[in-house]
């Protein structure tokens, strides 16, 4: 039997959804290596091997260049407070959420380098109350999945492939997932759309509540 209660449930990731990760990042990045902000290139992929962040730093499994440059820039530089946001998002949250009745779940995977995990979800709420964003849950994540949700949007191909193995998921396109294939937002007006066909859809099914992967 239909929960009239239920709500239909998004799963929001936010570096490279919400917030301009890359374009954050690149100044901060150019600092580190010494060199000048338009000689890192902006079509990066996963992991930005494109900036040649080694060249400061020997290859250590402990800790990869790219680790050392994201604990410089959140624990020295506020990036996750800094960041800006991508155009369009923090409204249509507050859109989805307040007139379409969605409930808006942050899932991010901002913990993954461990001792400043305080500073990194600081700077998180912060932002998100800076700019508006509603959120009813807030979820830092490897396993996106685990969480549940009925629509996911995510950037990263590695999420992306995780998560369509069991759950509808939008892909956010930038230059770090132009090979992969699915259902693609190229800005939030097209996120929107596609969030509030897919709620409909759900409503004409029943509108069951959200489900963790493996229930
Ligand atoms: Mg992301």
């Amino acid at each position: 039997m239909a929960n009239k209660d239920a709500k239909f449930v998004f799963g929001v990731d936010l570096d490279g959804v919400c917030a301009n990760f890359i374009e954050g990042l690149r100044p901060i990045a150019a600092e580190w290596l010494g060199v000048a902000v338009d000689t890192l290139p902006t079509e990066v992929t996963y992991g930005f091997p494109e900036w040649h962040l080694e060249r400061i730093a020997k290859d250590d499994p402990n800790e990869p260049a790219y680790e050392k440059l994201h604990r410089f820039a959140i624990t020295q530089k506020q990036l996750f407070e800094r960041l800006e946001p991508i155009a369009g998002a923090a409204v249509a949250l507050r859109r989805l959420s307040f007139v379409h009745d969605v409930r808006v779940r942050i899932i991010t995977h901002r913990l993954f380098i461990p001792h400043f995990h305080q500073t990194a979800i600081v700077q998180t709420v912060q932002w998100l109350e800076k700019h508006g964003i509603p959120y009813y849950d807030l979820c830092f994540m490897e396993s996106k999945g685990a969480v549940g949700a009925n629509l996911y949007i995510d950037d990263t191909p590695k999420n992306i492939e995780a998560l369509s193995e069991k759950h509808n998921v939008i892909i956010f396109s930038n230059s770090t997932n132009r090979d992969i294939q699915g259902r693609r937002a190229n800005n939030w007006n097209e996120v929107e759309q596609i969030v509030l066909e897919r709620q409909q859809e759900w409503k004409a099914q029943g509108g069951e509540g959200a489900r963790s992967s493996g229930t």
